[in-house]
């Protein structure tokens, strides 16, 4: 464990924020500006969970209603992100297109473009012809009945923004434990009132769960169920092909692609794989009509437990991905799939030489969009998870938002769709006692 200098368990601190990704490190900075004395407790380093690992897409183009309020702020967020931490997180706003291969999913984009239009949405669909003379490189026999476009839409570096929302953080005061798990919250009469790391005690009368894959396991020690599952997804990224540039994020009826600062492409297919665990039926139920409304989001794999034990040992070191406790393995045949989409749509890409590929563990809930807010039922505590894989988008508003909260003030946002009571009914009352007495 890694503490920085003067960090003692004797200390109190106004917000301690549980988990180094774009939701706690962003929620730490905002904190620390609205002079709050914050500590982060980071179990690996920051952004090596999902937010050093994602694809970069920033879009607000087809979000759940739910969600779209948090992802326009975010936009405008987004926009002045660099000036504003001082530090370059390869942000291009260049537009977000979703092909539709199919009436169907035309008819789908219609009606959502059209709702969206009451948010006041740049997005636009596009004919075939109009979307062919946006992306010239798209291959003549790709099937295409049109697009979906929105121009604010944009692009980061995942790994990069994270890490510059952290050192930013740091520069305003914030205290940060590194390779550390929060092991338990600290209840005292049923109000939040620190975190246990390892068997020291750590106070603050405000904690922020913003833990990714780790929050629903801490959150059943202070009795709040949260259903949350973990999807493993996998993603590939080329060598640098310099006679090509992309400026859009494009989704493929499968496939997600952008080109990065250094030119090369990153893609990813949608969806990833379910690894059984030995406690997997604890949230199966709450699932049965997401699996119906996302047939493809994820293929089950019944050797998860073994696959866990040789994650560890034979995931392989990417020099710029920082490394994870959680040793996920990507799938390789995820890259295949992509690549046989690739070849259909963009034929030059699919040929481009891998150069490395990953995995990063997505957390889903049953209904796919985050919790934001408080948990009444527990004073002092706060949540920000759950993000369903679009959280690194959504990230510095739902940080900014979750400072404000912890400082008191309301939310500048309507995130009432996002409240962490729509679970509060799934509460195991039974283990409502401080686990600390
Ligand atoms: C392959 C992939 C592609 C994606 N593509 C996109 C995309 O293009 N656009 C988009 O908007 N989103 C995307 N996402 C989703 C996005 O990455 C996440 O929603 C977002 O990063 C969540 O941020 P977070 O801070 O909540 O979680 P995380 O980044 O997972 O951070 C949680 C942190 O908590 C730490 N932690 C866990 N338990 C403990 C504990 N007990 N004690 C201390 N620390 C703990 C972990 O080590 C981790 O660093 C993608 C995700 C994946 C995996």
């Amino acid at each position: 464990m890694r503490t920085r200098q003067g960090i003692g368990p004797s200390q109190k601190w106004d917000l301690i924020v549980i988990g180094g990704g774009i939701v706690g490190c962003s929620t730490a900075f905002y904190a620390a500006r609205l002079g709050l004395r914050v500590l982060i407790v980071e179990r690996d380093t920051p952004g090596s969970g999902q937010s050093g690992r994602n694809l970069g897409f920033v879009r607000q183009q087809g979000r759940d209603f739910r969600e779209l309020p948090l992802a326009i702020a975010a936009l405008r967020l987004w926009n002045d992100l660099e000036e504003d931490l001082g530090r370059k997180v390869g942000w291009l706003r260049g537009g977000n297109v979703v092909l539709a291969a199919n009436d169907r999913e035309t008819a789908r984009q219609a009606d959502w473009q059209s709702k969206a239009k009451d948010f006041g949405l740049d997005t636009i669909l596009l004919t075939s012809a109009q979307t062919r003379e946006k992306l010239p490189f798209l291959s003549d026999k790709a099937s295409l009945c049109g697009a979906m476009f929105t121009a604010s839409d944009g692009r980061a570096e995942p790994g990069r923004t994270t890490r510059a929302f952290f050192e930013a953080a740091v520069e305003l005061g914030v205290s940060v434990i590194l390779g550390a798990h929060v092991t338990q919250l600290e209840l005292q009469a049923g109000n939040v009132h620190g975190v246990w790391v390892n068997d020291k005690l750590y106070r603050a009368d405000r904690v922020l769960c913003s833990a990714g894959t780790g929050s629903g396991k801490l959150l059943r020690g202070v009795g709040y169920n949260l259903p949350q599952e973990r999807i493993r997804a996998t993603v590939a990224r080329t060598l640098p092909a310099p006679g090509l540039t992309l400026t859009s994020c494009i989704s493929l009826p499968f496939t997600g692609l952008r080109q990065d600062e250094k030119g090369a492409f990153i893609f990813s297919v949608a969806g990833g794989e379910y690894d059984v665990r030995f406690d997997s039926w604890r949230y199966l139920h709450h699932y049965r009509e997401t699996r119906r409304a996302n047939p493809d989001a994820a293929r089950v794999n019944y050797f998860g437990p073994i696959l866990r034990f040789m994650s560890s040992r034979i995931a392989s070191p990417i020099a710029d991905i920082a490394p994870s406790s959680e040793g996920a393995r990507p799938a390789h045949y995820r890259v295949r799939q992509a690549q046989d989409e690739l070849r259909q749509f963009v034929p030059q890409l699919a040929e481009l030489a891998i150069e490395a590929v990953w995995a990063g563990v997505i957390d889903a809930l049953p209904d796919v969009v985050p919790v934001m807010g408080h948990v009444y039922e527990r004073p002092g505590l706060l949540l920000a998870t759950g993000f369903s894989g679009h959280g690194f988008g959504l990230g510095p508003m739902a940080g900014k938002i979750m400072a404000g909260l912890a400082a008191g003030h309301s939310a500048s946002v309507d995130i009432s769709g996002l409240s962490p009571s729509r679970f509060s009914h799934l509460s195991v009352t039974a283990r409502l006692a401080s686990p600390a007495g």
